[in-house]
């Protein structure tokens, strides 16, 4: 015969300690904005899309991000389904001539990627950092933390 467990009774054994609320959409929007998704003052990207190792402003660590290939993913997908779109509109109502397509889409490709591909790399790394993903979270276990070679500027 077993006792039933109290309805507060955790789930895990020890309890994790309770670690404060980080609101998604606050962090997503600084991350977007280039900004620390912690305090949104201090610059998240060092260049076009590396990351700095930490926030100047607030001194979070933001090397645990693992964006990888998120980023790139969410660019195609939402640049995909607009130039496609458009390109069959266009094909459908004017009927231009292919070197026309090529010369109006491809630099709209082109540039909308590039524009689209560092706020949504921010939003991503804002989104980690809000969930404790990866090393954001003090509790990882060791082989989740990002392993920094030897002699990496910290
Ligand atoms: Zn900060």
């Amino acid at each position: 015969m077993t006792t039933p467990m109290p309805a507060d009774a955790p789930t895990t054994w020890p309890a994790p300690a309770a670690k404060p609320h980080r609101p998604l959409m606050p962090a997503m929007l600084r991350g977007a904005r280039g900004r620390c998704p912690a305090c949104g003052e201090g610059a998240l990207f060092d260049g076009y899309l590396t990351v700095h190792h930490s926030c100047a402003a607030c001194g979070e660590e933001l090397h645990h991000h693992r964006a990888d290939d998120a980023p790139p993913y969410f660019t195609i997908l939402i640049v995909g389904h607009i130039i496609v779109s458009l390109v069959l509109a266009v094909e459908v109502a004017f009927v231009p001539p292919l070197w026309l397509h090529a010369a109006l889409w491809i630099p709209l490709t082109i540039a909308s990627s590039l524009v689209l591909l560092r706020p949504i790399k921010g939003a991503i790394v804002g989104l980690q950092w809000a969930f404790y993903m990866h090393g954001f979270d003090p509790d990882a276990e060791p082989e989740d933390a990002v392993m920094l070679p030897a002699g990496h500027p910290r």
